[in-house]
């Protein structure tokens, strides 16, 4: 829980903006539709930014479904039947308080007008001319059917959880599983914020991992327990610096109705503490609204005691996206070497590496043989061959993608049978036999591996 001893924030624009621009530079995220000026909210995953994300989201299914035998994994549609967000609330409730400025006509949350800056469209002010406060629905709309007549409004998700919910009973049985038990999803969800901001942190289209533990009521207090600290202790695993990891448990005031608990999972980023993950206890409130409205039973019956009884939900839900900013923002250090030289590194822990390893002959004669390394590693890793330019330079290429290990092939490798791995981080170098790579790397390389 958050002790008081995390570090205060402080605002780094510096630190945000040399992230954004290695991440177009390098591949890992820029602005959807670029070519066109882009388009506010979306973002593109580039070549290293895909291999991260996969690796992130492969390493939570693994741990929230592969490892366990109480939680079974689904992949819903995105557009769900529209009583769904009749049932959810969503279709009146789920709505920020937007103002516009008279002036410069920008929009604004109504709620966060402290970031709003300075308006440049006033004379003799810098002040804003705002309208009064009034919802805007954050669901994203589209029409269904051919012809407009006959056509009907349904919405893109704006989570991934309701499907959870409205496959309970299906899932169950077909799984044959009991409570308590969880399904889990990794998919889009939209949602028509009025100010996306802060790179991918706050988008229009954005993945959730999401999971809803089905629990006996008189359970529901342990199991949020055991959730929060998993959940918790998995962003420590993935290497996000603990010291800026925290729980906020909500207070009061800041909780849905409907729900007894919630805490957040904070990363302290360069523009301020913010939410990546929320473990939420929300009652029997989605069954119960679904059962209404579906007018399908979603209680179940204890098979032992014939006790008859709604679930209690405890929900984990994370941001795959702005995990993935925590893990950029996290990795990025500025190193001065000897002789003043500064280096850029992506610390990433290696099993979020979007390139385990890279092979780098140290001559383009030697492309022969070192082909011959990379095609037995990448049976086992996403690796990189680079023969171009010099090893320094290709070092630091390496670096700045975050691959935790060069293996480079020399003029001496053909003799002994060995290469030399290069560790990013501490950047010593071991001859290691060529028939002994793959288990040394894999050694090196962690869990997930
Ligand atoms: P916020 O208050 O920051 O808008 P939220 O409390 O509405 O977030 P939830 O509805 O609990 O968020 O969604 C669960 C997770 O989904 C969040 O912890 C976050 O990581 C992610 N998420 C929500 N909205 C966005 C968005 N617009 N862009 C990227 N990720 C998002």
């Amino acid at each position: 829980m958050g002790d008081g001893s995390n570090p205060k924030s402080t605002r780094q624009p510096a630190a945000m903006e040399k992230l954004v621009s290695l991440c177009a530079a390098r591949g890992f995220v820029f602005p959807s539709s670029e070519v066109y000026g882009g388009i506010n909210g979306f973002w593109d995953y580039g070549p290293l930014g895909v291999e991260l994300k996969n690796n992130l989201k492969a390493l939570w299914w693994q741990r929230m479904v592969r490892e366990r035998d109480d939680v079974v994994g689904v992949d819903a549609s995105i557009i769900a039947h529209p009583r769904t967000w009749e049932a959810s609330r969503h279709v009146d409730h789920f709505s920020d308080p937007m103002v516009d400025c008279r002036a410069c006509k920008k929009r604004f949350r109504a709620d966060q007008l402290d970031d709003a800056g300075p308006c440049d469209s006033r004379e003799g002010s810098s002040e804003h001319d705002f309208t009064d406060a009034r919802n805007f629905n954050l669901m994203l709309q589209t029409q269904l059917g051919a012809s407009e007549d006959a056509s009907i409004t349904a919405f893109l998700r704006p989570e991934t959880c309701q499907s959870l919910f409205t496959d309970f009973k299906r899932v169950r049985e077909s799984a044959r599983q009991k409570i308590p038990f969880g399904i889990a999803q990794i998919g889009k969800a939209f949602r028509n914020e009025i100010t996306p901001r802060n790179f991918t942190f706050r988008s229009r289209e954005f993945e959730q991992a999401e999971m809803e533990f089905f629990v006996h009521p008189s359970e529901r207090d342990q199991w949020f327990e055991y959730w929060r600290a998993e959940r918790l202790q998995f962003h420590k695993d993935i290497g996000l610096d603990e010291s800026k990891i925290r729980n906020r448990p909500h207070g009061d005031d800041e909780l849905a109705h409907y729900a007894r608990a919630a805490v957040d999972v904070d990363y302290l980023f360069p523009f301020d503490w913010q939410e990546i993950e929320g473990v939420h206890d929300r009652g029997d409130w989605d069954l119960s609204r679904h059962s209404e409205f579906s007018g399908k039973d979603l209680s179940i019956t204890d098979e032992a005691t014939k006790e008859k009884y709604t679930p209690m939900v405890i929900e984990t839900s994370m941001g795959v996206d702005r995990t993935c900013l925590a893990l950029l923002v996290n990795a990025l250090q500025e190193e001065e070497l000897e002789g003043g030289d500064v280096r850029t590194v992506m610390r990433f822990h290696p099993a979020i590496a979007p390139i385990k390893a890279a092979i780098l002959p140290l001559s383009k004669k030697l492309r022969g043989p070192a082909k011959e390394i990379e095609r037995e590693l990448c049976r086992h890793w996403n690796v990189f061959y680079d023969d171009s330019g010099n090893i320094g330079r290709r070092y630091r290429r390496q670096d700045e993608a975050g691959t935790p290990f060069c293996v480079t092939f020399d003029f001496d490798s053909q003799e002994d049978g060995k290469v030399t791995v290069r560790d990013r981080d501490s950047m010593d170098q071991d001859r290691v036999a060529i028939d002994e790579l793959v288990a040394h790397l894999q050694a090196r390389l962690g869990f997930g591996s």
